[in-house]
């Protein structure tokens, strides 16, 4: 069982400390807990902080900000979706509050969302207290199965375009999400031409998870690459993804572009920032493609 949510509130301050980033922490002033209960599987605290709207906290780590959410949903929803011409089958795996499938909802031509969810828990308070991105639940092409994610591909053999895997960190139920058999599942689950897009930790704390990960998959996909983003509630303020391919070499240019209106409406994704994504610093390039 993860850290009890609660007890990393201290004199009105909650306090992010998890064994992935010790020695550090990110802390936000709370203003009032707005729920606190154990799912099946996890942890579950919502609190509203003085600086950053509402908060979710699942086994006491920060999985979403009310302000800076939607850096995160954008890139990982779009970096795969516009590197694909014609996505039609899109599945999400994890991704509970909904913000990832309000992104890939934006994509007209997508005919087909299926979310995979382990914890319903997590959908219950997000469409009570995170609205704004619990909105992706209402769009008629989801459908959503509450299971294990590894499970649902071990079970389902079906094809989908574009696979995104927003998970949590890789300790508790989350765990199988950063291992080997769980990718190979998705690869058989890709059409040809289909793009993985998981949630790839961060640069500055765990390229000794990124790199070995990607390295053992490279075997299996066409092409394995490593693209980051910007934010200040996760941990070091970064967090990556592993875009990986059947049948593609690539996922640094984007085949299709944001309309006007949608990119009006878009706050952190551009064309542009799609491509500089993947332009990673010295240390973390040496380290994940040795070069
Ligand atoms: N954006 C966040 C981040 O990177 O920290 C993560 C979002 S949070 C919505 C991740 C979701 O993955 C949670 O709702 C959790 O319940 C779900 N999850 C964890 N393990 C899972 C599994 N094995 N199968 C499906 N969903 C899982």
């Amino acid at each position: 069982m993860g850290l009890n949510g609660k007890d990393l509130i201290v004199d009105g301050w909650f306090h992010e400390r998890g064994v992935l980033w010790p020695g550090q922490a990110m802390s936000l002033k709370v203003t009032k807990v707005l729920d606190h209960f154990q799912s099946d599987f996890q942890d579950i605290l919502v609190f509203e902080s003085e600086s950053h709207g509402t908060v979710l906290v699942l086994d006491g780590v920060i999985q979403v900000s009310e302000r800076d959410e939607f850096s995160y949903q954008e890139m990982i929803a779009h970096i795969p979706l516009f590197a694909h011409p014609n996505p039609k089958k899109v599945l999400v795996i994890g991704g509970g509050d909904g913000g990832v499938l309000r992104e890939v909802a934006r994509h007209v031509g997508v005919e087909e969302i299926v979310e995979c969810e382990i914890d319903e828990g997590v959908i219950i308070a997000s469409k009570k207290y995170l609205p704004t991105l619990a909105k992706g639940y209402d769009d008629p092409r989801v459908t959503v199965q509450i299971m294990d994610g590894a499970k649902f591909l071990a079970d389902n053999q079906d094809s989908f375009d574009v696979i995104i895997t927003d998970s949590s960190d890789p300790v508790g139920p989350a765990s199988v999400l950063f291992e080997t058999p769980f990718y190979n599942s998705m690869y058989k689950s890709l059409r040809e031409g289909g793009i993985v897009c998981t949630q790839g930790e961060c640069m500055w704390l765990h390229l000794d998870l990124i790199k070995p990960l990607m390295d053992s998959i490279r075997q299996t996909y066409s092409s394995v690459e490593y693209a980051y983003t910007t934010l200040p509630t996760y941990p070091s303020g970064q967090i990556g993804f592993i875009l990986a391919t059947k049948g593609r070499t690539t996922c640094k240019v984007p085949e299709r572009k944001p309309d006007e209106t949608i990119q009006q409406e878009l706050k952190y994704y551009t064309p542009q920032l799609h491509q500089a994504a993947f332009v990673l610093p010295a240390f973390c390039q040496r380290a994940i493609y040795g070069t």
